[in-house]
């Protein structure tokens, strides 16, 4: 399981500890703060829980945190109980981000500022703030990466002496996810002159984030996809097939699964088409560490919490919570100002340095794979 050093840097610097400036120790937060996570299924929600949590802790405030289990009526009814026990602040990161509305207007009523966490709650005015990565870039960066596997780009952006053409295909997230449109799009947007040149061909024709999305973000049922695409369009794996650009590490096992079942290889240097993905989770850190997954983009959700953080401790104190981007996240209704972090491209010859030296993960995890 993760075993990230969660809460330290809630402590350590631009965390909430420090907001009162120089002059000695910060004011101690009171209140209640309702988290709501989407799963426990994922690593990361697991660790963004825990991290959030010891971060407002920390920093004086008492959490009520749930996780909704990947059931939107679930997840609504743990926000509607968290208004109804009247807590100061709520974070939420949704299941299902249109199916929030109810509750955020609830929560207006009751004077309950609202964060959305990593994912933008859309389709409501009562959205205060949103804490997230840049996730155009995060689909830029995993396209990226399947540039590099595929030997058209190396890793440090120049051209590099692969000529193709190769065949690729494409998977997305959770449409109800206002991430997976934003990953996809950064994704076409740098893989599409490829393709208009004929460098990359998706040969099963399926382009469109309708055509090639995954429902919850699940597993299971992108292995099936790929499946049926070995069976429909690769000739039930004998025909060749070099990359998958995948969103999430979840869904790469899914797709790995399917092509070492379908005779590809074991290993990307025995044949495994190139397979990309998301959230450095473990069990795909050591896959990439073993040369099975090509890549991971690398979120480091310590510094997402700490973001969280910063910003309930912001308004719990009067103040406006500060935004560096207040143009690019419109939820339909109005642009929420955000607060957005960077990520990073995580391939085999990296993965000390981003995820071992930064204590995201030890070096035994990486052997491991737990
Ligand atoms: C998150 C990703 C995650 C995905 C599936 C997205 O909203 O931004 O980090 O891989 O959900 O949990």
């Amino acid at each position: 399981g993760a075993v990230l050093a969660f809460g330290l840097a809630a402590c350590s610097g631009d965390g909430a500890g420090s907001s009162s400036g120089e002059s000695g120790a910060a004011e101690e937060g009171t209140g209640v703060i309702g988290v709501a996570m989407p799963t426990q299924t994922s690593e990361r929600w697991i660790a963004d829980g825990d991290a959030v949590k010891s971060g407002l802790e920390a920093a004086g405030y008492e959490v009520d945190l749930q996780f909704g289990n990947d059931d939107i009526p679930t997840q609504q009814q743990q926000i509607d109980q968290m208004i109804n026990k009247d807590v100061d602040l709520l974070i939420i990161a949704s299941i299902d981000g249109t199916a929030l509305a109810t509750q955020l207007q609830a929560a207006a009523d009751a004077d309950i500022p609202v964060i959305a966490y990593d994912r933008l709650i859309r389709d409501s005015e009562n959205v205060d703030f949103y804490v997230t990565f840049d996730n155009e870039n995060v689909g830029v960066q995993q396209a990226t990466s399947l540039l590099v596997g595929l030997g058209l780009l190396n890793e440090d952006g120049s051209k590099g002496d692969a000529t193709g053409p190769f065949n690729v295909e494409l998977f997305a997230g959770s449409l109800d996810d206002n991430n997976a449109t934003f990953f996809f799009k950064g994704a076409m947007k740098t893989l599409q002159p490829y393709i208009d040149e004929g460098t990359i061909v998706v040969k099963s024709g399926q382009t469109s984030i309708e055509q090639v999305a995954t429902l919850r973000w699940l597993q299971e049922t992108a292995q099936k996809r790929m499946e049926d695409l070995l069976t429909s369009t690769y000739g039930g794996g004998s025909e060749q097939l070099d990359g998958v650009l995948s969103p999430y590490d979840g869904i790469s096992r899914g797709i790995i699964t399917a092509l070492q079942n379908a005779g590809y290889g074991t290993t990307i240097a025995d044949g495994l088409p190139v397979v990309t993905g998301q959230d450095a989770e473990i069990a795909s850190v050591k896959l990439i560490a073993d040369g099975t997954q090509f890549s991971t983009i690398f979120k480091d959700t310590r510094k997402l919490a700490d973001q969280a953080v910063t910003a309930a401790d912001s308004f719990l104190k009067g103040e406006e919570p500060e935004a560096n981007d207040t143009e690019s996240y419109d939820n339909g209704v109005k642009v929420v100002p955000s607060f957005l972090l960077e990520s990073d491209i995580v391939y085999t010859d990296n993965i000390t340095e981003l995820l071992v030296d930064s204590g995201y993960w030890t070096a035994e995890q990486v052997e491991s794979g737990q």
